[in-house]
């Protein structure tokens, strides 16, 4: 399995580069000793095998301890330092991990910062790994998303589903040793990709500094520096590099496959990418994070930029997807519907079950409803938008009813309503909530995002408008529809 595969790779590649992360390179041999600390210490201490949190940025101590806990046959949960802390707890609360490794200090938690992970990767005399405690069924990691109630979702993705997924991707990418680029956080499943496909192959994994902090004068440096051969990145991220000129083929000459996959992807993307870098493989792939970062594929031709609709795909052999009506019955193809999947790509499910559990059994298989809507033509799957009101925003997966439940809990909102402001091309271009304080309060925006910044990550904070009374509609409803009107500038 590829754990066995990975542990190959580990001991092989020796002086080879592993990782780069802001300019300094760690090679196999780092990696594999980092590894082999960690595993060891794991499994001296965590002797109930309980899940371990991993908070980070990026570093290369957050993908040593996530091989560590695989090794050791215990789950990884990947928080990133854009989580603010009370959020944090949330999570602890629902995980109930054996500690925190990483820089996050609370007292309220048993952590094992004070051990310093930087030593103990130092340590010199490490033992190998000697036995995969990893089984097929048990729970790899688990990647928590925005959940509608305001409390975000833990997913639990087995072992077995991410063999599926890694087995698929080398497949579909032919990977090749290089270096892989990437983009996303490793608490945005879009790192998965690059985190194993990189070790997959032997390849250097060249990390770019946080998007939400880049700059870009940096990021063209970086990227140079980087000599990538694969990237794995969103559609967002794309269109903002190519805003500069100089994001080409004389930058990174090597570059030879794109895999995007989180959002939609637009001809407009895809058309620039071509006329940039001529020989390039452009793969666009389609799946939630309940379905281990994707599900679906296709190498994008010349003649897909002329669709309307970009495709996402064919469906990977072990897995299915059928188009339902709200009657779940199956349409035909061309019929718009909810995508359902079905097979082994389907995660365990939530890590505390909500009232309305989108995973469902079907035809006896696990099965996952998407509440994403697409269309069938050829057998290529073509997404076309939500039925609710989840949304992309900068790559992010965000439940507009979190962003207002978090509001809620200031206690001094009375109201709240948030609102997607759209481009034409249908991209979120901005979040906006509109609010009425509780009588008597007198706050202002400012002081207002303060206190929503405790409890959400930046890129899910609006721009906020106070409002005395919410416009109604005839109904004496709140009139949605013209504060978006509002929002859009209509
Ligand atoms: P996440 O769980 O963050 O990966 O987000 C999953 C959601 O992103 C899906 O349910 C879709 O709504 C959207 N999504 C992912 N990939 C694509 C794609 N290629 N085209 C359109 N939407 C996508």
């Amino acid at each position: 399995m590829i754990l066995d595969e990975i542990l190959d790779v580990l001991k092989r590649e020796n002086d080879d580069t592993a990782y780069i992360e802001k300019n300094i390179s760690y090679t196999y041999n780092e990696l594999y000793r980092f590894v082999s600390n960690i595993y060891n210490f794991l499994l001296l201490n965590n002797t109930e095998r309980k899940p371990v949190i991993v908070y980070g940025n990026k570093q290369i101590y957050m993908k040593a301890t996530f091989l560590a806990c695989s090794y050791a046959g215990m789950t990884y949960v990947p928080i990133d330092i854009s989580m603010p802390e009370e959020r944090v707890k949330l999570i602890i609360n629902q995980v109930d991990p054996y500690c925190i490794i990483g820089d996050f200090e609370s007292k309220d938690y048993k952590n094992i910062s004070s051990i310093k992970i930087e030593d103990m990767m130092k340590e010199k005399n490490y033992n190998n790994i000697k036995k995969i405690y990893m089984k097929p069924e048990d729970i790899y990691y688990i990647i928590f998303t925005s959940g509608s109630t305001g409390i975000p979702k833990g997913v639990k993705v087995t072992y077995k589903n991410l063999e599926s997924c890694v087995k698929w991707l080398k497949n579909v990418t032919k990977i090749q040793k290089g270096v892989v680029l990437n983009q996303a956080i490793f608490s945005f499943d879009l790192s998965v990709a690059d985190l194993y496909l990189s070790l997959i192959s032997g390849s250097a994994h060249y990390i770019l500094e946080d998007i939400t902090t880049f700059n870009f004068g940096t990021i063209f440096e970086e990227l140079k520096e980087s000599n990538a051969t694969l990237a794995v990145m969103t559609p967002s991220f794309a269109d903002l590099l190519l805003t500069d000129k100089s994001f080409n083929k004389e930058l990174l000459p090597k570059l030879n496959t794109i895999i995007f996959c989180g959002e939609k992807l637009f001809n407009i993307t895809v058309e620039k990418l071509y006329e940039r870098f001529d020989s390039i493989k452009i793969i666009n792939s389609y799946g939630p994070t309940e379905c281990t970062f994707a599900v679906t594929s296709i190498e994008l031709k010349k003649d897909n930029i002329n669709e309307s609709n970009i495709p996402v795909g064919r469906v990977k052999e072990d897995t299915n997807i059928f188009i339902l009506d709200n009657k779940r019955n199956i349409l035909e193809e061309n019929k718009i519907g909810e995508i359902l999947i079905v097979g082994n790509s389907v995660a365990e499910g939530y890590l505390e079950e909500p009232e309305k559990n989108p995973f469902i059994t079907y035809k006896g298989q696990k099965a996952y409803l998407t509440g994403d809507l697409g269309y069938m033509k050829d057998e290529i799957l073509y997404c076309a938008g939500r039925m609710d009101n989840q949304i992309k925003f900068k790559g992010y997966r965000i439940e507009l009813s979190d962003i207002e439940k978090n509001f809620y809990d200031l206690n001094y909102i009375d109201k709240v309503k948030a609102i997607a402001k759209s481009s034409n091309k249908n991209t979120v271009t901005k979040l906006v909530a509109f609010v009425k304080l509780k009588n008597g309060i007198n706050k202002n925006i400012t002081e207002i995002k303060k206190d929503l910044e405790k409890k959400l990550p930046g890129y899910m904070i609006p721009s906020i408008k106070i409002l005395e009374e919410f416009p109604l509609n005839n109904n004496g409803k709140t009139d949605i529809n013209r504060l978006r009107r509002i929002v859009n500038g209509e």
